[in-house]
């Protein structure tokens, strides 16, 4: 980014209105501008061909407008994208598309690299370069959307920030972005349509609470007690299971909206009927719609495999009976890396 100059999408419409008022222009103008930033995606000032030259000219000297452009897209046989965004100053990014008979989802990231180090992800094995800014995780959202318009005719329904970074440690620019994907100037999408992934930031969990957000949360468990847990997700030890709980309760408090368990299965590690009967304890602590039971897709850098399949429905089956609403979630996007926890910008074939 030019030095001295700021970027134009990180002012408000009010700031934009005041800034085309300090000009001596009108204030409509600012809606036009606001207009090519998050509902026709310019990436130029030259393309808003609505503004005069000389004006286009003078938001070109004052203003920045970074945007990610695509590096590289990969296709899996089972119809999942994977995209490489490149940001302004060259950090790689992925986000994925994945698509279902009804659903057209986008799996975004909100931040660069990842400071939690969960044992059994690619992201965790890099380092946090940075967070993402809203206007770069709209933009991961709005290209996927001409993706699947360009493949799959369809608009995406649903967004889960389940795709690199923590993103209640990036908690301002998810919520901004998220603002500006449901705002009726920007994309519209309805909030029940967003999830949001976390890997358990208690006080943030609460957070979320207190500001009363419309959107879904999903907490990453993948082990139902306090030591399996350390060993695998570290941020447990300062975010220790009860204390989850209670912020899940208080989100739910709050907001009635819906909560989602995730839990990868690890052969060996969570897959006993122990570990079912302790994830079915918890369930019952909290208000929750579902437990997705994910098939893990074993990544170079990590120790772990995925259960026999005899061993995934005798879980499966433990917990139907105890009541719990239990889903088995099959891998997408194995074959080139786009599944739950593989995203690492690893080159593209
Ligand atoms: S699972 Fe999520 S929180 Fe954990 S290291 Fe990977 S990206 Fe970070």
């Amino acid at each position: 980014m030019q030095q001295g100059k700021s970027n134009i999408r990180h002012l408000s419409l009010s700031e934009l209105e005041q800034y085309f008022e300090r000009l001596g222009q009108q204030k409509f103008r600012a809606k036009q501008v606001y207009e090519w930033l998050w509902q026709k995606h310019a990436h130029s000032f030259e393309a808003m061909t609505n503004l005069s030259k000389e004006l286009r000219q003078k938001l070109q000297d004052e203003f920045t407008l970074p945007a990610l452009t695509v590096d590289a897209t990969q296709y899996s046989a089972d119809g999942t994208i994977k995209s490489r965004f490149h940001t302004h100053d060259a950090h790689l990014v992925e986000g994925v598309l994945i698509p279902t008979d009804e659903r057209k989802t986008a799996c975004v990231s909100s931040q660069i690299g990842c400071s939690l180090s969960c044992k059994f992800c690619a992201t965790g094995y890099m380092d946090r370069k940075r967070n993402l800014d809203y206007d770069e995780i709209y933009d991961e959202v709005v290209l996927i959307n001409q993706q699947s318009e360009r493949v799959y005719e369809k608009k995406l329904t649903n967004i889960v920030f389940m795709g690199m970074g923590e993103p209640l440690l990036n908690y301002k620019n998810v919520l901004k972005s998220i603002e500006r994907i449901t705002s009726p100037d920007g994309l519209g999408m309805s909030p029940r349509r967003i999830t949001v992934s976390t890997a358990g930031v208690a006080r943030m969990i609460r957070q979320l609470g207190e500001d009363k957000v419309k959107f879904k949360l999903a907490l990453s468990l993948h082990a139902a007690n306090d030591q399996k847990r350390n060993e695998i997700m570290p941020i447990n030890e300062t975010n220790h299971i009860k204390a989850l709980i209670e912020a899940l309760n208080f989100f739910y408090q709050q907001t009635g909206n819906e909560i989602t368990f995730e839990y990868i299965l690890f052969k060996d590690f969570n897959d006993s009927r122990q570990d079912a009967d302790e994830l079915v304890k918890i369930y019952r602590q909290v208000p929750a719609d579902l437990v997705n039971i994910i098939e893990y897709n074993p990544i170079e850098a990590a120790v772990f495999s995925k259960p026999d399949e005899f061993t995934t429905q005798q879980f499966m089956q433990h917990l139907e009976k105890n009541k719990v609403n239990a889903r088995l979630r099959r891998s997408r996007g194995k074959d080139i890396d786009a599944a739950c926890g593989q995203l690492a910008n690893k080159e593209s074939v």
